[in-house]
């Protein structure tokens, strides 16, 4: 059993009446919905609760994180984003929805800007696969459509993914690339564009698949890394060839070295 922890926001959801009413359970939940079942455990957790939610044991127990946030990234506590970050470099899988292309910890995974372009106005999106046995778009047409979304434009500023799964287009003429992968450390990373609030999209079938998909896809089954930033030393006596020490050097035997 693939275990997922669907993080959102959850605060446009309290403070609209129109997104409540897409979404009456909050976005978490209509996503934790739309992933779970064959194989898949979909809990949830929310900003507002004590860590956002993300405590040291639900990270360990989560095999692949999926985050919603928009409104409140500012407001998420530098220490859970590094918490996340280190899960990631370990092994767990991560998901980044829509607006979470400027969440802390994406933005930490990435380590660029993460802008973009957008527009609000309800425009018809049109998502390419560009690969066509990728495990995301398994079960997928070439294309489908959303017929409300937000727009997203280029350029888009990610590092040069490892695999680009979707493009999308949009009415107004912008494209723009709406499914890519990374790998962080040993943790598999998925980013997917569509899911503006305002707009039924976490109730379309095409993107239910995607996440069952993407879920599936970012799950690693190896052992944790426990301790993913350790540089251990190793001394010139360890090393696996005989070995002469020569030259200056500024550590003291024994010493860890830089942190
Ligand atoms: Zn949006």
């Amino acid at each position: 059993m693939i275990r997922a922890t669907i993080w959102g926001e959850n605060v446009h959801e309290k403070e609209s009446d129109i997104v409540a009413e897409i979404y009456p359970n909050g976005m978490h939940s209509c996503i934790a919905d739309a992933i779970r079942g064959d194989g898949i455990e979909a809990i949830t957790a929310t900003m507002d609760q004590p860590e956002h939610g993300l405590t040291e044991a639900r990270l360990a127990e989560t095999d692949v994180l999926v985050w919603w946030g928009h409104k409140a990234h500012g407001d998420v506590d530098d220490r859970i984003v590094e918490r996340v970050a280190e899960a990631v470099w370990s092994g767990m899988g991560a998901i980044f929805l829509h607006s979470a292309h400027f969440s802390k910890p994406f933005k930490r995974l990435m380590g660029t800007p993460c802008n973009l372009s957008w527009r609000e106005a309800g425009e018809r999106e049109r998502l390419w696969l560009t690969s066509r046995n990728h495990p995301i778009a398994a079960g997928l047409p070439d294309s489908f459509e959303l017929e409300y979304e937000e727009m997203y434009g280029e350029p888009f500023g990610i590092p040069e993914p490892m695999e680009t799964v979707f493009i999308s287009w949009f009415q107004g003429g912008e494209v723009f690339r709406s499914g890519v992968t990374y790998k962080r450390g040993a943790g598999n990373v998925f980013y997917f564009r569509p899911g503006h609030e305002t707009y039924p999209t976490y109730h379309d079938g095409n993107v239910h698949r995607v996440l069952q998909n993407a879920v599936r896809w970012a799950y690693n089954p190896a052992a944790r890394i426990a301790q993913p930033t350790h540089a251990p030393n190793v001394p010139v006596d360890s090393a696996p060839e005989p070995l002469e020490e020569r030259g200056p050097k500024l550590h003291k035997p024994g010493e860890e070295g830089y942190r």
